[in-house]
């Protein structure tokens, strides 16, 4: 028998499996997920035990020096879990495998090995039955499913769909007590651990110490006493962002992710791993349970349920049965300077009036520019994409981001003839000066990266805001998440088209989840609330549908779109980015590798253009987007050699990508 070990460093583009003899004194002891120490090269190298085999690949094996951590770094499935990671997403195996290991045990020398005890009884079987409130039918109904689905160990797999306030929080909650007493972990995932404080907190009241949290902002030991654990079947219910989806669950039961839409859920890095697909995997390994919970969930994930491959469970009503706050669109193309409407003035004088609060969002991702007609709303497009395009200053031209055409901007609108053509892209600084030109007695606060650091904290920025200390807060849609003040009365989208004209096939999905999540920060409590969207496009079909609070609505039109244009869920994509200092060797790099391509397959090689963010750190960006089969656009590339120097060209490959900008 040989071990198979991969080593704990990674070498210069070596992604690769070693076959190592085992010698008799440590036969009995070794296991997988243990580090050993092995002879490599000259030097002597640890490396970490991911399988077992009969034959060796090699004719002559070196022997494994000694097991340098008798405790595993990881179990069976958390391997299975990496190798899937590394195949699918086309990333190194050592990467993938790091995210299964207990969090910051990249030096395994400074390890102390102590030998893995009984497992500890599972905490507490909750606090019974009895805690919370009573289940209303359509939550009990969908408990009830949810429950048969763990104890069957089917894999099943449910959207829970409902606005916000429509009890779904206590549907997760009743879920995880009842795997709790088949003696099942659960994990549940929300977008950001800081951002979403009453959920951990209802959690914790609920659950105690049976709480395992995990996330980026714990240091390292604490993560890693967290990660031990939830090995040691101590920790059953298992919270968290991100990562916290490869924490060694014993005896896994169920996955709730919480808005799965939210784009946190994708790693920007290598492996760049999407918490859902990554789930899909986890459960089909483990026969565990998935719930995504959302009110606007993304189109894939519909369009699943729609199929039924996904069973919708729907909370139509909410709690308290409190409506949405009433949400008006403003015609912008009646407005003739500013950003702020007469209307949103007009509100914003009354609710300042009044003493209460108000928020202003701006899109986070509005900072390229783009086109649009004054007069008609009319949006200048790609004619072969159908999607906007972005106008470069520099060489005053219109450029498609997908397919690289490009054309000067025109002097009138292709469609009503206009020559008010504006151009647009907002920041939350421009806002701030013409809320403080209108309202000079007005206490402004704007969220951006640097007036967050310098109060030390969100938490901290966020606190002042509560507690009353502002009147207006201006922000991208980072300021939306979880945040819940009595007083804000009033929302204000300054521009919808801002995430409309996003040159991503996705920007109508954005537009109305951002909609319908903003829209949700007015009027929490007592106070009734309003929304002011304000749009060149107040006809288009994502904001009519936001402004209804309509999903279904929304998604019945968007479908179709998807389906002409051959886009996700109809698709996959694979982005293929390439960048570096030199953006003749880029082009090039880009442009050969896109004949070799197109040389095997000539539908659904799309591009190389240049990114949206065409020049980024210093480096310039090219993309080529793939669509089509999954595994065989995987096949496709790597069919093609990569023959070009890739210390001054990196080739950066994410598949099914979100950010393709
Ligand atoms: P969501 O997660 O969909 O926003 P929540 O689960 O947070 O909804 O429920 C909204 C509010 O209603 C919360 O304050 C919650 O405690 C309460 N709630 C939920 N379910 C019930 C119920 N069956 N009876 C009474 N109150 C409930
Ligand atoms: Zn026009
Ligand atoms: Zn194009």
């Amino acid at each position: 028998m040989y071990a198979e070990v991969i080593l704990s460093k990674a070498a210069d583009r070596i992604d690769k499996i070693y076959h190592y003899a085992i010698p008799g004194p440590i036969i009995d002891k070794i296991k997988i997920g243990q580090a050993v120490a092995i002879p490599f090269g000259k030097r002597s190298e640890t490396g970490y035990v991911v399988g077992f085999v009969e034959k060796a690949d090699v004719e002559r094996t070196k022997e494994i020096d000694s097991i340098a951590c008798e405790k595993p770094l990881f179990n069976e499935n958390q391997v299975k879990l990496a190798n899937w990671l590394a195949e699918y997403y086309s990333a190194f195996r050592l990467s993938a495998l790091r995210l299964v290991m207990p969090p910051g045990k990249k030096d395994v020398k400074s390890l102390k090995s102590k030998p893995r005890g009984e497992k500890a009884e599972p905490k507490a079987k909750a606090e019974g039955a009895s805690s919370g409130p009573d289940l209303t039918a359509d939550q009990a109904g969908a408990v009830e499913k949810i429950t048969r689905s763990i104890q069957e160990t089917d894999g099943g797999r449910f959207l829970l769909f409902g606005v916000t306030g429509s009890g779904k929080t206590e549907v997760y909650m009743k879920s995880v007590e009842q795997a709790l007493s088949q003696g099942k972990s659960s994990i549940v995932m929300v977008p950001e651990i800081a951002l979403t404080p009453q959920l951990v907190q209802r959690f914790k009241a609920r659950f105690g110490d049976g709480i395992a949290l995990v996330h980026s902002d714990l240091t390292g030991a604490k993560r890693r006493r967290e990660w031990e654990r939830i090995a040691e079947g101590e920790a059953r219910i298992i919270l968290g962002a991100r990562s916290a989806i490869f924490a060694p669950a014993v005896n896994l039961g169920l996955i709730v992710i919480d808005e799965e839409y939210e784009r946190s859920y994708k790693q920007d890095n290598a492996p760049r791993y999407h918490v859902r697909e990554t789930a899909e995997y986890l459960a089909a390994l483990t026969g565990a349970t998935i719930v995504l919970g959302s009110a606007t969930p993304s189109v894939e994930t519909y369009y699943q349920a729609e199929l039924g491959s996904l069973v919708k469970l729907t909370l139509p009503n909410r709690i308290d049965a409190r409506p949405l706050p009433p949400v008006e669109v403003v015609d912008m193309r009646r407005e003739r300077s500013g950003l702020l409407s007469q209307k949103l003035r007009d509100e914003l004088f009354k609710t300042l009036k009044r003493g209460e609060q108000a928020i202003l969002f701006i899109n986070r991702r509005g900072y390229f520019t783009y086109v649009q007609c004054r007069d008609c709303g009319f949006p200048l497009h790609c004619p072969h994409c159908s999607i906007s395009l972005t106008y470069h200053s520099s060489e005053k031209k219109l450029l498609c981001n997908r397919c690289g055409y490009s054309a000067p901007p025109p002097t009138a609108c292709p469609q009503c003839n206009s020559r008010l053509l504006g151009y647009f892209g907002t920041g939350t600084q421009r806002i701030e000066n013409e809320v403080a030109d209108v309202f000079p007695a007005a206490r402004i606060l704007r969220y951006d990266r640097d007036s967050v650091s310098k109060r030390g904290s969100h938490e901290a920025f966020f606190s002042i805001f509560a507690e009353g200390k502002a009147d207006v807060l201006i922000g991208t849609q980072m300021v939306a998440k979880g945040l819940d003040v009595a007083r804000v009365t009033l929302v204000g989208v300054v521009s919808a088209d801002t995430a409309l004209n996003l040159p991503d096939f996705r920007s109508a999905e954005y537009t109305f989840q951002l909609l319908t999540q903003v829209a949700g920060r007015a009027g929490r409590h007592n106070l009734p609330g309003k929304v002011i969207v304000q749009s060149h496009l107040p006809d288009h079909y994502s904001i009519q549908a936001a402004a209804r609070q309509d999903y279904e609505l929304f998604f019945s039109q968007e479908i179709v779109h998807r389906q002409e244009l051959g886009y996700p869920p109809f698709s996959r994509l694979i982005s293929l980015l390439f960048s570096g200092v030199e953006s003749s060797l880029v082009i090039k790099a880009a442009e050969e590798f896109g004949r070799r391509l197109m040389s095997v397959k000539r539908e659904g090689v799309l591009g190389p253009a240049p990114a949206v963010i065409a020049k980024l750190h210093g480096e310039w960006r090219y993309r080529i987007l793939l669509k089509g089969e999954l595994d065989e656009l995987r096949r496709l590339v790597r069919s093609v050699p990569i023959d070009f120097d890739q210390a001054k060209v990196r080739l950066t490959i994410d598949v099914d990508p979100l950010n393709l900008l």
